[in-house]
């Protein structure tokens, strides 16, 4: 998530807070830089945006009440509070960890530098995307880590899936050497320096080109 703290004034603040109150200024004049204009043109992302609220309030609220309702006979009453707004809590809560715990917890083996850490919580909660402390030294990774298996991260193995069937490429991966070459250079060093700016993503300006010329791109477009 791209959210960076040079230091957190309570993990509540961090996790709650930061969403409600919506995004900092330099949060959003960054968020301005990134060019979107290819998922804007792809239809399906396109239907998602113009529909989003009637989808939210279907597939997240009235559906899930239903389906216990009507499946196996369960109360209103118990198909709201549990399968609808427990759940609910329970997965934002969960996802906001990325952005608290996944800030403050864990070990640091790539960037010793920065807040974010490989926490396993957050993992398991978020579907993959605990390993924080990867997530932030190779933003433009699609696989969010390193580890080279798929027992706690969801999101790639669903990539991986797509990938499968052509419908993903272009994918930006690091080799082993590169993690390594990155770890040894910033990964054992203990130092607060918040002033280098992190890259957020693969056409970040802030992404040096070494790490651009050195990435693996795994099912790479034809023509
Ligand atoms: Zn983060």
């Amino acid at each position: 998530m791209p959210i960076r703290t040079t230091r957190i004034e309570g993990c509540f603040s961090r996790t709650l807070v930061g969403y409600c109150a919506g995004n900092t200024p330099d949060v959003i004049e960054k968020g301005r830089t990134i060019d979107t204009s290819d998922l804007l043109a792809d239809p399906i992302v396109a239907f998602q945006k113009k529909y989003f609220w009637f989808l939210i309030i279907w597939a997240c609220f009235i559906i899930p009440t239903l389906i216990p309702v009507y499946f196996w006979g369960e109360t209103w009453s118990n198909s709201w509070y549990v399968a609808v707004l427990l759940r609910y809590a329970l997965t934002l809560n969960g996802i906001w960890l990325v952005n608290s715990a996944a800030h403050k917890w864990g070990a640091k083996p790539y960037d010793r530098s920065i807040n974010a850490a490989e926490n396993l919580a957050a993992t398991i909660m978020s579907a993959g995307e605990g390993w924080h402390n990867y997530h932030h030294v190779f933003p433009w990774d699609y696989r969010s880590a390193e580890l080279g298996n798929y027992k706690f991260n969801f999101t790639t193995t669903f990539i991986d899936l797509f990938t499968k069937v052509g419908w993903a490429y272009d994918l930006k991966t690091t080799s082993p050497e590169f993690v390594y070459r990155r770890a040894l250079r910033t990964g054992l060093i203990e130092s607060q320096d918040d002033s280098v700016p992190l890259p957020w993503g693969w056409n970040d300006r802030d992404l040096p080109q070494s790490d651009r010329m050195e990435a693996t791109i795994v099912n790479r477009k034809q023509g």
